[in-house]
């Protein structure tokens, strides 16, 4: 039976370091691996810098593959999907989503999920299994190569969301050390404040973010203040009531300039009405809040439908009268049911 190797792309640079301490191998190699992997993103072996005895360790001990692209969906709009198969035959989808030249890349943390939300496409399906590590990292660079190969002109992803399939807080471990590895300098080296993480509001996982990851921004699924209707919306409400939420939100020591981001999903004729809204405001006026109205992206078989832009404006209206920053999201993707977190790896056909 032949031992399994070590995920390479599960590493941070400490781990690199600390392995090769102790195999008592040079001290540039894992920055030199950082470097030509996670950075230049190539998918050959690193073998022209490395000490001999270097390359032997790093062959005989790491695996370097990746998922690979199942299916790639491209939209008028430049947003991509990415139909990404896993190693055990399951898939998940990252989303490319353009501006101004360049991209934020959509993550999924699960295959599935278990917050079993009434208006999400994924939740359908129940939790299959976390992602690994390298299954999260490995979306970032297969998207990233594919850019570089296909647009090399607009080939940047300043942006992380992990807005696609699954609950990030529910596989904390291995988003925190793929955030981790995201920050990297000598890798791929985003910024903190340039990665968020959304929740529907998965209490302990929030607590254990406030102590282990709070420079990364958190974003909420609000979607009604209402009991009765958040309820309905996303039943972990039952369990972790909207109000504990955002109260332990609200006492996590904000930066100069941070707010938690609330994404507020309008429905059609469900929590899109002037009540609503009015509710809505007077719950989060003088928080640090930042709301994000998001259409409803209704999918085949959705018992939900989206409002006119006319009700979205009316709704934004009033929170801009609580002085509640808010913007509404564009809807991208739409032709190819790209929106985060409405994937679905079932309803695409395949070429
Ligand atoms: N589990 C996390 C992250 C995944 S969902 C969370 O709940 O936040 C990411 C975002 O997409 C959430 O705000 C979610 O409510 C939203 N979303 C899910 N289905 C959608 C749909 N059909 N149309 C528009 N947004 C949707």
């Amino acid at each position: 039976m032949t031992a399994t190797k070590n995920p390479f792309y599960s590493n941070t640079l400490q781990e690199l370091k600390i392995l090769f301490n102790t195999h008592q191998l040079p001290k540039s190699g894992p920055e030199l691996l950082y470097n030509w992997h996670h950075k230049k993103k190539n998918i050959s072996p690193c073998l022209t810098d490395l000490a001999k005895i270097s390359i032997e360790f790093v062959n005989n001990h790491f695996d370097f593959s990746l998922p690979h692209i199942d299916f790639v969906q491209e939209s008028n709009d430049k947003t991509v999907k990415f139909l990404v198969q896993l190693k055990d035959g399951l898939k998940v989808e990252a989303v490319l989503i353009p501006f101004n030249g360049k991209y934020t890349i959509c993550l999924s943390s699960q295959v599935g999920c278990a917050m079993n939300c009434s208006f999400c496409f994924t939740g359908t399906q129940g939790l299959k299994r976390n992602l690994g590590t390298d299954e999260i990292v490995g979306q970032f660079i297969l998207a990233q190569r594919w850019l570089t190969e296909h647009r090399p002109q607009d080939d940047k992803i300043l942006n992380i969301v992990f807005m696609g399939q699954g609950e990030p807080l529910h596989n904390f471990d291995a988003v925190k050390k793929a955030c981790d590895i995201f920050l990297i300098r000598h890798g791929i080296g985003i910024a903190p404040h340039k990665i968020t993480i959304s929740t529907a509001g998965y209490l302990p996982g929030l607590e254990r973010w406030k102590g282990e990851m709070p420079n990364i921004n958190i974003a909420v699924s609000l979607h009604s203040v209402i009991k009765e209707k958040r309820d309905v919306l996303i039943p972990i409400n039952q369990r972790y009531p909207i109000e504990d939420v955002v109260a332990f939100a609200e006492k996590i020591p904000q930066g100069r300039t941070r707010f938690v981001t609330y994404e507020y999903l309008l429905i059609k004729d469900f929590n899109d009405s002037i009540d609503d809204a009015h509710a809505t405001g007077i719950f989060l006026k003088d928080k640090n809040a930042y709301i994000s109205l998001i259409p409803f992206n209704p999918f085949p078989g959705s018992k939900y439908l989206r409002p006119s832009w006319d009700e979205v404006e009316k709704f934004k209206k009033i929170l801009d009268d609580y002085q509640i920053p808010t913007i509404v999201r564009k809807t991208k993707g739409d032709e190819i049911l790209a929106a985060c977190g409405q994937l679905n790896t079932k309803l695409i056909k395949g070429p």
